[in-house]
Order: structure tokens, then sequence, then C-alpha cells
């Protein structure tokens, strides 16, 4: 072959393989997000009799972490941060919000489904929302093409089901609601499983195990854990059903799928509310049950299977990653709270997190810097106003104490000055957003 054949050959080569990266559809994001499911209550994360086979499979074939953080102890402002990567008192969904709020999440702030939907993406959100049930705070207006779900908790009133803006169903009939957000989600991915459909990005956020519980009838009375277990168990058989179709559609090598929760446990619901397993409190408390949840990362081919990451990292951090695989540029203009999570994901290097702040509302209730937590604020269970402020805070290692018992701040005074130093650097840099009510 002369020299000219063999450099047009390879220009050709060179053409064909740009071509092919600039043609490359971006993955497909599929975000799972429970309410109130704490760290200890999926089969994978030790619960010892609900069953959850589904998402321990999702765990076995993708990678689980085990100090994944929320950005906050209640509903509202971990839905603003895990949209938007950015801490709550920043977009100033520092509380739940009700049906009474006037508030909810600004116009100029930038939801992953808006940062999608502009790279072509086709956006749907089925769940719980409650980011604001006025109509300019809703889901349509916030990146999501569609919706399906209640605009808030299932125990506010009055409770209504909405298909975009539309009230489809009131009362709610709460025992289908998982089974019926998941015949949605079905739906909707088999819209968009051809080669040549929009990448799609679905947000779907269970309103359970939050209570009221409810099970229908194919699932009550099936877990060992009682009524609590059957709902898990309802969402665990949700998590297949849509692992299942993306395979079986040849759709599991170009998406990628992440499995959360909002906050930890409603410990004061007894029966009927979840376990932290070994981490101490649940929601409402900056202590780490009310805050560590589940997370579990998915993309075979790309994620390497039975991956347990104990690297920092947090719910926030989804907003850059969701970003980079959509080929889109993460916001300049703001402050971004998230990290991107793709080097530790796809085994290129280490988590890039290494500071958790915990707020309750707008305060700054405690410090994660590597293995050491400091508490200025501590409170325990949502709706109980009842405080300990500390002075000096309370200091604990969690790599070595993940239960919080043993405080340390007596024999680490270096560490606990370096914690505190760190926290107000923290807030005198923090611009808050004005607080949504
Ligand atoms: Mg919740």
């Amino acid at each position: 072959m002369s020299r000219l054949v063999l450099s047009a050959l390879a220009v050709t080569l060179v053409c064909a393989e740009a071509a092919h990266a600039a043609g490359q559809k971006p993955p497909n994001i599929v975000i799972l997000y429970a309410d109130d499911i704490g760290y200890g209550d999926l089969g994978c994360y030790g619960h010892p009799t609900i069953r959850t086979p589904q998402i321990d499979r999702m765990a076995r074939d993708g990678m689980r972490f085990t100090q994944f953080y929320s950005a906050s102890p209640v509903c509202s402002p971990s839905r603003a941060a895990l949209l938007t990567g950015r801490l709550p008192i920043r977009t100033g969904i520092n509380r739940v919000l009700n049906p009474r709020s006037l508030g909810g999440i600004q116009a100029d702030e930038i939801t992953i489904g808006d940062a999608l939907k502009r790279k072509g993406y086709a956006t749907l959100c089925i769940g719980k929302w409650h980011l604001g049930h006025l109509a300019p705070y809703r889901p349509t207006r916030h990146g999501f093409d569609h919706y399906y779900g209640l605009l808030y908790s299932n125990d506010m009133q009055p409770l209504s089901l909405y298909r975009d803006d539309e009230e489809v169903e009131n009362p709610v009939h709460q025992a289908t609601l998982t089974e019926r957000y998941t015949e949605e989600a079905l739906r909707f991915i088999k819209a968009h499983d051809r080669a040549d459909s929009s990448p799609f990005f679905l947000y779907l956020a269970y309103t359970m195990p939050h209570v009221p519980l409810a099970a229908s009838p194919r699932f009550a009375g099936r877990s060992r854990r009682g009524l609590y277990g059957d709902v898990v168990e309802t969402i665990d058989w949700s998590v297949g059903q849509i692992l299942a179709l993306l395979r079986d559609r040849q759709l599991a090598g170009n998406t990628f799928v992440f499995f959360s929760s909002d906050n930890g446990p409603w410990l004061s619901r007894g029966l009927h509310g979840g376990s932290a397993g070994l981490l101490r409190q649940g929601k409402g408390s900056t202590w780490e049950g009310g805050v560590r949840e589940p997370g579990i990362a998915w993309w075979p081919g790309k994620i390497a299977p039975a991956g347990v990451a104990i690297d920092l990292a947090a719910t926030m951090d989804l907003f850059p990653t969701c970003l980079k695989l959509a080929g889109a540029e993460v916001p300049a203009d703001r402050a971004i709270d998230g990290k991107d999570l793709l080097p530790l994901l796809l085994g290129r290097g280490k988590g890039q997190r290494e500071v958790i702040f915990y707020y309750i509302d707008r305060d700054l209730t405690a410090i994660r810097r590597g293995p050491w937590k400091a508490h200025f604020i501590t409170q325990i269970e949502f709706g109980d106003r009842v405080r300990d402020l500390h002075d000096p805070p309370l200091l604990f290692n969690l790599e070595q104490d993940p239960s919080e018992k043993y405080n340390l701040t007596a024999e680490h005074p270096e560490i606990v000055a370096d914690l505190i130093k760190e926290a107000e650097r923290h807030r005198s840099s923090v611009k808050p957003g004005k607080p949504q009510t």
C-alpha cells in the first residue's frame, strides 16, 4: 500500500472515530429516591428480615456506598440539594414545605432536569416533589417535560395525585402508588428505547415508606418485618422491574442508575418507622442516622460489579456527575457543593469529597472532615424543638466509632480547633438564599 493510501486511510479512520464520538448518545440517567428509608433498612445494608433481593442485586452488579449523605435530615431540603447540587442554605429550602407554603424552588435555580433537558434529554419526574406545590414551583417549570405524583408528603392534606398540572385523583389510593409509579416509569423507558430516541432522565421519588404506610394486596402481609417491610419490599420490586426492563431492551450498558433515600428513619413512628442500623438517631437529627443513607450506583460495563466505596459522597454529588455524563457544563455562576463522582465510579480515582456540612434549618449543626465529626448542636427527632448546644463541640471518629458513642473532645483539642475554624470559614462564605416557607 502506498504512503498516500495509508495516510488517506488514517484520515478516514480518525474522522470515523470523531463522528462516532460526536454522534454517540450520552447515557440515560435514572435516579430512584425513597422517602425515609434508613441506613439499616435494606438487605445489602444488613437488615435481618426485610428482603430486598432486587436492590441487593443492583449493589452486587454495581457500587454500594457506606458513607453516603443526604444534605438534610428532612424531605424538602434534601430534594432541593439532590436536584441542584447545592446546600439547602443556598437555595433557601431549609425546611419541610407544607400545603400552606407559599414558597418553593426559585426560578433561577438549575435542576438536573433543566440542565439535561437543554442537552436534548426527555425528562420525567414521578412521585414526591415537595419543592413547592404552587404553579411556579412545580416539576414542569423546573426541567421536567412531564410529572406524575404527589406534590408533597402523603401525610399532608388535601392530598391529590397530579398528572402534569392536572389533579387526577383525590383521595389518593396510596396502597397502589408504588406500583402505579412503576408502570409510568416502564412506559417512559419503553417510549425511549430505540437507538434514535432522545436520551432520557427519569427522577422517580417514591412516596413511601413515609407514613401513612400502605401496601397493595399483592405485597401486604408478605414481610416478616410487618407492614413497613411490605412497603420497602414493594419498592424493591419496583427497582427490579426497572432494571430488568433496562436489561431486556439492551439499555443497561448506556444507563446510569442511582438509588438512595432523602433522610433517615422516622423513629417516633415506632414500627411504622425504619431503622438506621448501627447509626445513632434518625430523621430530623444530624446524628448520623438522620442523614447517612443507602447509596447504590449501577451501570453495567462501566461501573465494576460488587464495589463497596467507603469514600465520602453525597446526593449533591449527583448534580455535577449527571451533568458531566450528559456533556453539560456545570454552572460557573453559582456555588455548587456537589463533587464529581465519575473518577470513583469508573475506577479511575478516589472520591473527591472531604467535608460534610450538616444543617438543621439554617443552622450548621455539625461538620465532618475525613473521619472526624464535630457537633455544635444536637437535636433528637423531627418536630422536637429541644436542642443541646455544645461548646466545646462533641468530637467523634466516625471510622472507628460509627455509632457516635465515644466523645473524644478532651483527647483531641487540636482537631476540635481545626473543625471550629473550618465551620467558621464555611459560615462566613455561604450566601444564604431567601428562606422558603
Ligand atoms: Mg423524607
